[in-house]
């Protein structure tokens, strides 16, 4: 089974409309002919002007988080229709920042998915254990909740438009990234859980992203496993040229 490859970028708080531009106008020519998919998750901000920078090139730009509602008083909340006018073509969801800091809960991230599937925004959805779960054992039992919370009562023919992202949050942002092997584990325990939603069949077809201290020296021992089928990078996303290096590992080694 050969699943797409990708090349994830999450600039989190990070880098002006300005600054986007200038990056995606470096970044374009690196990544010209690269074969794994190239996505930027940007500020709100930067959604539209990042687009149009990026039309005509391999990069795709969209959104890190979005609110449920179609529309509503929500002050300070981005609904997906937004997000998609500025184009947007996809959506991180439930990353671990938001879950930590503003409290996001799973069954808050699951309307968020739906409301994304339905607005033809791509989810990539994000789950991960904390350094505490994994040191008591709990690890494949936390991702296990999270995915089934997240991602149930999702329809079969709508699973193949997700992608899940395994980013360990001991390793966001700290330098420490998991082991290939552990990573490989986690991956393979996702999938399982995959199939048992969709149908083996259809979890073969999911491409999982590991993230967590992604870096050009240890992606490629990340990447040759199995089921890992890219990556999501925080911190080496923000220059252009180590993003791309990272984003030429990705089309290699499978
Ligand atoms: C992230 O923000 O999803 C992430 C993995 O960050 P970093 O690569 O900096 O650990």
């Amino acid at each position: 089974m050969t699943r797409q490859l990708y090349a994830v970028g999450n600039w989190k708080m990070y880098k002006t409309s300005r600054e986007a531009t200038q990056y995606i106008e470096e970044l374009a020519p690196l990544v010209e002919n690269c074969r794994a998919h190239v996505y930027l998750a940007v500020p709100y901000t930067s959604i539209a002007p990042a687009s149009h920078y990026a039309k005509d090139t391999q990069i795709v730009i969209g959104a890190q988080n979005m609110h449920d509602a179609r529309e509503g008083a929500f002050t300070g909340e981005v609904a997906s229709l937004m997000l998609k006018e500025a184009g947007a073509k996809f959506t991180l969801l439930g990353h671990s920042e938001r879950r930590q800091q503003f409290r996001e809960t799973d069954a808050a991230i699951h309307k968020k998915v739906l409301r994304a599937l339905q607005d033809d925004i791509q989810p990539i959805v994000c789950v991960g254990e904390t350094w505490q779960e994994r040191e008591k054992g709990q690890a494949e039992e936390v991702l296990r909740n999270q995915i089934m919370a997240c991602l149930g009562e999702i329809p079969k023919e709508e699973a193949e438009k997700i992608l899940l992202a395994y980013e360990p949050v001991w390793a966001i942002g700290t330098g420490k990234t998991a082991t290939p092997e552990i990573a490989q584990a986690m991956h393979a325990h996702c999938r399982e859980i995959l199939g048992e939603l969709f149908g083996k069949r259809k979890a073969n077809t999911i491409s999982i992203l590991y993230g967590g201290s992604v870096k050009p020296d240890n992606v490629a021992e990340l990447i040759a496993e199995k089921d890992i089928d890219g990556v999501l990078v925080g911190g080496a996303s923000l220059d252009p040229a180590t993003f791309a290096k990272i984003a030429h590992h990705c089309e290699k080694g499978k």
